[in-house]
Formats: structure tokens, C-alpha cells, sequence
């Protein structure tokens, strides 16, 4: 039978320690798409939205996409920016267009100037719209902090199932599968969610290793009874201080035999639960990473240090000099670092010109109580309007921005500073300012996970140290306020 469906996607991840608004210039630098652009510009994409597409076509559907919008995780959205959104993705259901089902693409752990909840307000103001017999089926990334607002107002939510997120297309067709089956069927399914106090659990849902793989088999397991039509498990995420943190279940039965598919959930839960202490990573502090640095010898490949929290893509503000300080302090030569984001810096270094020397506060503008400016005199090396095109393997030809950029030396450091925070994914942020990143002994950057496909290859090792900042694993040095107490880690079991 032909069906007709709404579809729209916003997707944002929010750091709610990050100041810095959210606008609708952000999405620029993913997608902000509308109508008939979301079908030319994603076609043949791993996304959600082309999942959806293609089975719908499969189906003989008709589907109608008012809009399709991914932004970096960066602040909370501004509030104008969010009520377009919202205005956008509801404008159907306010022209009184009746669907058999709608589906939406969302993180989960979106917040705005207005709702600490953004996925909660909109699936309330589309099921007010829609009435309570619509199907809503809503994809979530795996970070989701899933509200009990959320589950109230919609039908069927699914996360993904990998981290690193391969899985965007496939989660898309499965959710429009699961609500042919829930229409064919005449089902009234009913959503079982769980939460336990913590913040973050299952080594933060990294899939090669560790508990995630066991608790997504325990997943399938559960979806293999015929009751249950889907089992999904959120891992939250953790640098948002907001009363819903935290991982999550959801086991949606059929409506039938209800009691069983609680204990399902129940023990889902469980599991997850049990897991909130294992992690595979390490995550060392400056000193640790200094003494390797040390280690090193002239000529060998370099030491990698990945300066994760302070990660742009974690939402951060890219701005922190606290790794680059403690290089300093130990007289580290023949090293190099990228990036701080600092227009102002870069403003000055430009004032005075390539070959003079500056005094400069670098940095640490962001979040001064915790990376505070770095306060040292600087040569500047080279100017240059920071574009460069990727050489991959990650993004390979996509060209990317970092704004007017400044190479400045401070002694044996050699600093790539930015005007737009830039996470460090290619080599061609250092190679397009004339730094070899393969002949240093030392490098540091701001990424966490991506940059490894690139330097990897080239260096003798890498490690992700946590040098302070938004998006540290130390969730005891940041304050929050929102979020419901006692909770682990930060509070005793
Ligand atoms: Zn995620």
C-alpha cells in the first residue's frame, strides 16, 4: 500500500560549557538543506536521511522532506535560529497535511537558548500536530540524553549502533521498515525507556572493544522475541548539563506482553549499568605525555599528542594552550602545534607582519578558569588565509577553512593559530603553513578520535591526553548545575 510520511532531520550535538551560540551559519559548514535539495545534495550519502529515501522509494511512498540540517557540535543553538527550525519541520503539519507516519533525525543531545530538551519541545509540538494515533519514529545518534519528554511524544526511537557512526543509512532504513511494520500491522507499540544515575557508561560506546559489544548482542538477543520490535541502547553524553544526562534503554514492545518486555529493559539496563566503570582508552595527563615526549630522539618519527579536551568536534572551544604550555615548560625542540583559535592573536600577528615579534595573550579566552591565555612573546613565521584542501584519507579533496592562520614560533615550538576553531584531522593543517608535520619529534593537536586515520602512519606513537578543558574526561572539573545529584562518577556509588 502507498504510504506518504514527513521526514526531516536537525542534528546537533550541544556543549553546554561552550558560550559560544549556536547559529544558523554553523550548518554551513555540514549541511542546512531544504526541500529538493536534501535528495540532490544526499544522494548515495551514509545518512540517515538517503536511508529513509532509498526504501521509501522501494516502497512506492512519497515522502515529504521539508528540512535536513547537521551542524558540529559546538554551544547551545541561538533562539531565533532554533524557532526557524522548529518552523520549518512543523510548516506541513501547520498547513494541515495528514501523514500515515512521520520520521525524525536527531541527535538527542541538543540543547538551545530556550530548552535544555530541543528534541523533547519538538517531538511535543509535532505530536500535538500530528494527534496521538501518528506513528513517530525518531533516529538518535548513540550520545543521545533521552528525555521522558521525548519518549511521551513519540512512537519508536533507535540509536546507532557504532562509534566511530558508520551505521547512519542503515539505522535510516530500518526506521522506516519498522514503521511499515507498525502500520501493516496495526501496531500501538509502547516504548519501555530506563535511565540509572550516572553519566556515562559502556567506555563511552566505542564498538571495537570493550562492553559495547557485548551489550548490543544482548540487544539483538532481546529483539529476537517476537514481541519486542526494537532494542536501543544511548550512551548520553556527558559535557551537557542538563537534568536528562545520562545512558539510557529503550526496549519498544509490540503492546503485547508488556511485563516481559520490561524485564527486558530492565535487564538491558543492567547491563549497562554495570559497565559505567570500563573503559579501554587511557587518557594520561600533561605530565605523563611530557616524559614521552622527552623520550623521543632526533630523527625518529614524531609523538603524536592528542589534546582531546579540548576538542573543537567535542564541541570545545579549540582555544586552550594548557598542552602547549607544558610543551614549553619543557624546552621541547623541533615541535609543533595545532590549532589555537584565536582571531585576535592572528589580528596582531598580521599587524606586525611576517619576521617581527610579538607579545601576545594566546588563547584561553574560552574558558579562562580552566585553560587560562598563555602569555609569551612569539615571531611570527607565516600569515596565510588558512585554506587547505584535504589529502586524506579522511575527507580526502574536501576543501576546509581555519581563517586568517598565523604560524608564530615560541622557542622550539612552532604554533598554527587560527581565526575558526579547527579540529586536526589532516596533515594539511600543518602542511599548508609549511610545517612538515612528519620531520617533528613532538606534535600536538586538537582531535580526539579522526585524527588518527592520517597520522598514525607516520608517528612512532600517539596518545590522547587530557590537559583540561570542556570536553575533559575529568567531568569533576567542570560545574554543573542542571543535572540530578548523586550521580556517578562525581558522586560515590
Ligand atoms: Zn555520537
Amino acid at each position: 500500500m502507498s504510504r506518504s510520511i514527513l521526514l526531516a532531520e536537525i542534528m546537533h550535538e550541544t556543549n553546554t560549557f561552550n558560550r559560544t551560540p549556536t547559529v544558523r551559519a554553523d550548518f554551513d559548514t555540514r549541511y542546512y538543506l531544504t526541500g529538493d535539495e536534501i535528495p540532490q545534495r544526499l544522494r548515495d550519502t551514509n545518512t540517515e536521511i538517503w536511508g529513509v529515501l532509498t526504501e521509501a522509494g522501494n516502497l512506492g511512498w512519497s515522502v515529504t522532506h521539508p528540512l535536513a540540517a547537521s551542524a558540529s557540535p559546538s554551544g547551545p543553538m541561538a533562539a531565533g535560529d532554533w524557532d526557524e527550525v522548529k518552523d520549518l519541520i512543523l510548516a506541513p503539519l501547520r498547513n494541515g497535511r495528514c501523514f500515515d507516519g512521520i520520521i525524525l533525525i536527531m541527535h538527542g543531545s541538543m540543547v538551545t537558548a530556550t530548552t535544555d530538551d530541543a528534541e523533547g519541545d519538538l517531538l511535543e509540538a509535532a505530536r500535538s500536530l500530528a494527534g496521538p494515533s501518528c506513528p513517530i519514529i525518531v533516529t538518535l545518534d548513540m550520545h543521545a540524553n533521552v528525555s521522558r519528554r521525548m519518549v511521551d511524544a513519540s512512537t519508536l526511537m533507535l540509536a546507532y549502533r557504532t562509534y566511530p557512526h558508520v551505521d547512519q543509512f542503515e539505522r535510516g532504513r530500518h526506521a522506516i521498515r519498522l514503521l511499515k511494520r507498525i502500520l501493516d500491522e496495526g501496531l500501538q507499540p509502547v516504548q519501555h525507556f530506563l535511565r540509572r544515575p550516572m553519566m556515562d557508561a559502556a567506555d563511552h560506546g566505542q564498538t571495537a572493544s570493550g562492553p559495547m559489544p557485548q551489550l548490543l548482542a544482548l540487544a539483538d538477543e532481546i529483539e529476537t522475541d517476537p514481541d519486542v520490535l526494537c532494542a536501543s541502547i544511548q550512551i548520553g553524553f556527558p559535557w551537557s548539563d542538563v537534568p536528562d544526562i545520562g545512558p539510557s534503554v529503550i526496549v519498544t514492545g509490540t503492546g503485547n506482553n508488556d511485563t516481559a518486555v520490561q524485564a527486558h529493559a530492565e535487564r538491558l539496563m543492567e547491563a549497562v549499568w554495570q559497565s559505567r566503570a570500563e573503559t579501554t582508552l587511557a587518557f594520561p595527563g600533561p605530565n605523563e605525555a611530557i616524559a614521552e615526549a622527552m623520550a623521543g630522539k632526533p630523527g625518529e618519527a614524531p609523538l603524536i599528542l592528542a589534546d582531546f579536551a579540548d576538542n573543537p568536534a567535542g564541541g570545545a572551544y579549540g582555544d586552550s594552550p594548557n598542552l602547549l604550555r607544558h610543551m614549553l615548560q619543557a624546552g621541547l625542540v623541533n615541535a609543533a602545534f595545532a590549532t589555537i583559535s584565536d582571531p585576535e592573536a592572528v589580528q596582531i600577528a598580521r599587524t606586525a607582519g611576517e619576521g617581527a615579534t610579538i607579545d601576545v595573550a594566546l588563547g584561553g579566552k574560552g574558558a579562562p578558569d580552566l585553560t587560562p591565555p598563555l602569555e609569551t612573546r612569539a615571531k611570527v613565521l607565516k600569515l596565510n588565509g588558512g585554506t587547505f584542501v584535504c589529502e586524506g584519507p579522511m575527507w580526502k579533496g574536501v576543501a576546509f577553512s581555519m581563517g586568517p592562520t598565523a604560524v608564530l614560533g615560541i622557542e622550539g615550538v612552532e604554533v598554527v593559530v587560527s581565526s575558526v576553531p579547527t579540529a586536526v584531522m589532516d596533515p594539511q593543517v600543518f602542511r599548508s603553513v609549511g610545517i612538515e608535520p612528519s620531520g617533528k619529534t613532538t606534535i600536538g593537536l586538537k582531535s580526539r578520535n579522526h585524527f588518527k586515520a592520517a597520522y598514525e602512519p607516520i608517528a612512532r606513537k600517539v596518545m590522547l591526553v587530557d590537559a583540561g578543558g570542556i570536553a575533559s574526561m575529568q567531568l569533576n572539573t567542570l560545574t554543573y548545575h542542571k543535572i540530578p545529584r548523586p550521580i556517578w562518577p562525581l558522586d560515590a556509588d
